[in-house]
C-alpha cells in the first residue's frame, strides 16, 4: 500500500480505537500506545554530558568534550538506546509506523518538558539522503520531530538542510572515521531565521552525524545549535 494512505489509515485507526500498549497490550494512557507501567520502566538516560549526552556520574561536561568540544552547544537525549527503545525505533523504520512515530515524538516532548530543556525556535530533523529516503520511503527523524514540535509548539523545518552526499553506513566505523564519513555531508539551503535551533535525530551514537549538521548550521550563522536525540547509544 502507498505509504501516505497507510499513514492516514493508521491515524484513523488510532483515533477510532482506544490505544493499546504496544509493549504489553494493556490499555494505553493519554491516547498513546503505551501504558503507565511500561512507561515507568523505560531506560531513561539520567545524568549526562551537556555537550554529547554520554551518561556521566555528575552533571557537567565529559573529559572528551572538554578536550575536543563538539560543534553543538548542547546535546540532549531522552533514553539510552536499549530495550524496548531499540525495538520501537526499528519498528519505525520497518512496519506500521505512524502510531510508533506519535509515541516516540510524544516521549521526546515529555523528556524536554520534564528535563527543562531550553526550547529552541526551530526543530530541524537530520535529513536522509534522497536515495536512502527513496529506499526506505520514510524518514523517522522527521516523523519524531514533527510530533515533538507539535506538542511543544515549536515549528519544524525539514527542508532547511539537505544531505548533499550519500554517506557510507556509520555502523562499525570508529569515531574519527565517522567524522570523516559525514564531513561536508550537509548543506543549509535556507538559513533559519531564528538564533537557536535543535537538530533532531532518532539515535545518537557517536554524535558525528548530528555534529556535522550542527556545524553546517553554525557556519550558516545560527548562534546556538543543540542536538536532541530520542536515544543515546553508548560508546
Ligand atoms: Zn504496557
Ligand atoms: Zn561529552
Amino acid at each position: 500500500m502507498n505509504a501516505k494512505v497507510d499513514e492516514h489509515l493508521d491515524a484513523l485507526l488510532a483515533w477510532l480505537l482506544p490505544p493499546q500498549c504496544t509493549l504489553c497490550g494493556a490499555a494505553g494512557s493519554e491516547r498513546l500506545p503505551l501504558c503507565d507501567a511500561c512507561r515507568g520502566e523505560l531506560p531513561y538516560l539520567g545524568r549526562a554530558c551537556e555537550r554529547c549526552a554520554q551518561p556521566l556520574p555528575v552533571a557537567g561536561v565529559c573529559g572528551r568534550c572538554l578536550r575536543h568540544p563538539p560543534p553543538q552547544d548542547r546535546a540532549r537525549a531522552a533514553f539510552r538506546y536499549a530495550t524496548p527503545l531499540d525495538r520501537l525505533v526499528q519498528r519505525l523504520k520497518f512496519g506500521r509506523r505512524l502510531g510508533v512515530a506519535r509515541l516516540l515524538g510524544a516521549l521526546l516532548a515529555k523528556a524536554a518538558q520534564s528535563g527543562h530543556w531550553e526550547l529552541p525556535g526551530l526543530l530541524i530533523p537530520v535529513p536522509l539522503h534522497d536515495t536512502r529516503l527513496r529506499q526506505r520511503g520514510y524518514d523517522q527523524a522527521q516523523a519524531i520531530a514533527h510530533e515533538a514540535g507539535r506538542r511543544l509548539g515549536i515549528p519544524v523545518d525539514a527542508h532547511a538542510c539537505r544531505r548533499v552526499r550519500a554517506t557510507a553506513p556509520q555502523t562499525g566505523l570508529a569515531l574519527a572515521d565517522r567524522r570523516r564519513n559525514v564531513r561536508g555531508a550537509f548543506a543549509v539551503q535556507k538559513p533559519p531565521a531564528v538564533s537557536h535551533v535543535a537538530v533532531v535525530d532518532d539515535v545518537m551514537t557517536t554524535g558525528a552525524t548530528a555534529g556535522a549538521l550542527a556545524l553546517a548550521l553554525k557556519r550558516a550563522g545560527v548562534a546556538r545549535v543543540d542536538v536532541w536525540a530520542l536515544c543515546r547509544a553508548g560508546r
